[in-house]
């Protein structure tokens, strides 16, 4: 579960790029997000994902109160968090497989489990036969589709999407966004940031709309 009680978030900029959310996302649920450039999607989902923290308020994600954290706590705090970025940071020296396979190094599974489970994720997103291509001979779509298997191979309870089909034309864009309602499907808690409108209206789950820093609907049940 997700929950944000009176979120601030002011950058030292002086910019405050959200005001005063309210927010819950039951455990399982799934829903978008929208609004302009600069409504502070982007900024939502980096205080989920403790990758910057709140000015004020209370963060709550599967049970922890984000704002006591101590840093010593974060690496484990985002296990639970798989990641998506529009453009999906790949390493160009590394095959498809190694790419994958980096979050369970880091966290120092075996050999054994992560050829299981990095195999496991390429299946799930349909690129099991590009294991051992690099990145940059794959299209874009099939790239982005690669930073999703990483995002998953892990298993993570929350999923965050930041602009995921901010590259791709309308088709490949409906193939992404079916991907992730698979993975919530699966139980997995889904937050994706899409301006999107045409695209995600048609999905059949919640949208909610940020504008300058503020939110309307506050509560996406599961
Ligand atoms: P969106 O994802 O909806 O485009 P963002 O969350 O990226 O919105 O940005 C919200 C506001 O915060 C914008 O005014 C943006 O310029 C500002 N902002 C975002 N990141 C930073 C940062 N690191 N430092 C200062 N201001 C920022
Ligand atoms: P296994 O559990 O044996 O690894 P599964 O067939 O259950 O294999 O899942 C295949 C892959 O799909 C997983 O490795 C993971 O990447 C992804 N996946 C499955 N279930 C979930 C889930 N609930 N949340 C996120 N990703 C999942």
């Amino acid at each position: 579960m997700i929950q944000l009680r009176n979120i601030t978030k002011r950058y030292e900029s002086g910019q405050e790029a959200l005001s005063r959310i309210n927010l819950k996302v039951d455990a399982g649920a799934m829903a978008f997000l929208t609004g302009h450039s600069g409504a502070g999607k982007s900024t939502l989902l980096k205080l989920i994902a403790l990758i910057e923290r709140p000015t004020r308020g209370q963060l709550m994600v599967n049970g922890a109160e984000l704002t006591q954290m101590k840093p010593r706590q974060v690496p484990y705090f985002r296990r639970q968090i798989g990641i998506i970025f529009q453009d999906h940071h790949l390493l160009r020296d590394r095959t498809v497989f190694d790419n994958v396979a980096l979050p369970l190094l880091i966290q120092g599974y075996s050999r054994q489990e992560i050829g299981r489970r990095v195999r496991a994720a390429l299946d799930r997103v349909g690129l099991l036969h590009k294991e051992q291509a690099a990145p940059i001979t794959l299209s874009t779509g099939e790239q982005q589709r690669v930073g999703i298997a990483r995002a998953v191979v892990h298993k993570p309870a929350i999923l965050l999407a930041d602009e995921p089909t901010g590259n791709l034309d309308p088709e490949l864009s409906r193939d992404i966004m079916s991907l992730f309602l698979q993975f919530n499907e699966l139980g997995t808690t889904v937050l994706v940031a899409s301006h999107d409108l045409d695209l995600i209206q048609t999905l059949g789950k919640p949208v909610l709309q940020l504008a300058n820093g503020s939110l309307q609907q506050s509560v996406v049940a599961d």
